[in-house]
């Protein structure tokens, strides 16, 4: 056993909210020790979440854009691709990515230790190496970022060769001719546009009555249409009994109604849950709360107030960008910082294709808060960039107050969407008004433009309104 090494700060997990708790607390010349179990710094942001299924993702796009401009490109992809052949940008953007990260750390003076963290009481961790010593560090402050992975079901035999969850599924040789997706959540949606646009096709099974159940219900219609226009199916409200692999072409997928589906491939996308088993919470007097997740207050506190935890690590929504600020924000509050605001305006970005983005309130939101709030629309179709693009699957919707002049929330679906969303939150954060969209201008032709027509469209109603008031 080697000598125990003292530090200001512990952060256990170097995905995006490790990191930024590790850079935060070093900025304010702390001594910080980062511990990572994974032989790479990053998480699963960066080896199986978001990375990865973004480099996908860009060749999937790609691909769309080239079908869009079929009278010029002849041909199509070849049913018998290599996945890996549609993922050959992702070691270049890992490493660029590592190198980045890693001399972040270096520069700003924190200590990497590569190994696995364990709680022994609420000051001491052990820190166990890839050759099995042992060594305890010993901190005033600690902060838990260790994640999350896919929730394991146990009726569902995943091997991760036919039957697949987030973590396994690029690692499929070939793209499969069909995948069915059990789930409809945002991993679920993304991978199931991904494939269907690739030409794979799609069945997504859920017990709900539609996908991103938590999003605007207009605008998940029209992704649900764009990837019905790909050959991909949605089946709501099917729960599954069985999943089984034949053992010889198929996976066989018995519904709780008598349906059965069959494919080549499956992906499990049935939600996640916190990476801590190897903490040993409990030394430390810690525990889940009763919806399975590490209960903490406003600023990543948690039981034992020296002890934070940000990240996935607490459960849904699962963004970087959250855990990012959640893990700023902890170190900041454990060192008597400044926090900022609380965490409620973080953009939800999904990339499904189109894209979906969110902001504030959405409509039926609005309507149970406000009396007859005022929804202005512009469809891409009405949007020069949106047809010479030819990427006219876009609506963005403007949510006002009743009085058409206060913004409530802004709702995206289309191309450029987890971009054109900042500009509705950076109006929402300085309280702009429908009104100052009209009076911006906008370069011609762009996506931003919708913002300035979906507030005419918002203009045009509350003069109806104002109009049918004065008449009465
Ligand atoms: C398929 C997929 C796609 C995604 N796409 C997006 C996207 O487009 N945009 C977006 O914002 N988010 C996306 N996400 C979510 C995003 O990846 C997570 O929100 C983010 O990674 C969470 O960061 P984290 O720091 O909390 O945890 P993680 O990134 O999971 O990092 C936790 C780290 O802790 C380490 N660790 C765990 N236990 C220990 C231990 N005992 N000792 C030492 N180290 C330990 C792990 O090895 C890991 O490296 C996606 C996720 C998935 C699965």
């Amino acid at each position: 056993m080697k000598p125990t090494s003292s530090y200001d700060i512990i952060v256990v997990g170097s995905g995006p909210a490790g990191q930024k708790a590790a850079i935060q607390g070093a900025k304010a010349g702390k001594r910080v020790a980062l511990i990572e179990q994974e032989q790479g710094i990053g998480g699963n942001c960066v080896y199986r979440g978001t990375i990865p299924s973004k480099t996908l993702r860009e060749s999937a796009v790609q691909f769309e854009r080239m079908k869009r401009s079929s009278e010029v490109f002849e041909g199509g992809l070849r049913l018998d691709v290599p996945l890996a052949s549609l993922l050959l940008r992702l070691d270049e953007v890992i490493k660029a990515h590592e190198s980045y990260m890693a001399n972040q750390l270096t520069r700003n003076g924190v200590t990497y230790r590569h190994g696995r963290a364990k709680l022994l009481s609420p000051h001491d961790v052990q820190l166990e190496a890839v050759d099995g010593a042992c060594q305890t560090l010993k901190a005033e402050t600690i902060v838990l970022a260790t994640g999350s992975r896919p929730r394991s079901i146990p009726d569902i035999p995943i091997d991760h060769e036919h039957i697949l969850d987030s973590d396994s599924i690029l690692s499929m040789i070939y793209l499969p001719r069909s995948l069915a997706v059990l789930g409809g959540g945002v991993i679920a949606c993304e991978y199931a546009a991904m494939f269907a646009l690739l030409g794979v096709e799609v069945t997504i099974i859920d017990k709900a009555e539609r996908p991103l159940s938590f999003l605007d219900k207009e605008i998940v219609e029209l992704f649900q249409h764009s990837l019905q226009r790909q050959g991909g199916r949605f089946y709501s409200r099917h729960t599954v009994k069985e999943v089984a692999w034949d053992g010889v072409s198929s996976v066989v997928a018995q519904l709780a109604n008598g349906m059965v589906v069959k494919s080549e491939k499956m992906l499990v996308a049935l939600g996640r849950q916190p990476n801590v088993e190897e903490l040993n919470l409990e030394a430390a007097g810690l525990s889940l709360d009763e919806t399975g997740w590490l209960p903490v207050n406003e600023y990543g506190q948690t039981a034992v107030p020296h002890i934070y935890a940000a990240g996935d690590l607490l459960g849904p929504p699962s963004l970087a960008s959250r855990a990012m600020e959640q893990g700023r924000r902890a170190v900041s509050h454990a060192l008597g910082l400044p926090v900022g605001e609380a965490v409620n305006q973080i953009p939800i970005g999904i990339y499904t294709i189109p894209e979906i983005a969110s902001i504030g309130l959405d409509e039926e939101q609005a309507a149970t808060r406000y009396r007859g709030p005022i929804v202005g629309r512009a469809r891409f179709t009405e949007i020069a960039k949106g047809q010479i693009t030819g990427s006219c699957d876009g609506l963005l919707k403007l949510i006002a107050d009743p009085s058409g002049e206060r913004l409530l929330g802004v709702q995206i679906v289309g191309e450029d969407a987890t971009e054109l969303i900042h500009l509705g939150q950076m109006a929402l954060q300085n309280g702009a008004t429908i009104d100052r969209f009209i009076d911006t201008i906008f370069s011609f032709p762009t996506f931003a433009e919708a913002y300035r027509v979906a507030a005419l469209d918002i203009l045009g109603q509350r003069r109806k309104r104002q109009g049918t008031v004065q008449a009465a």
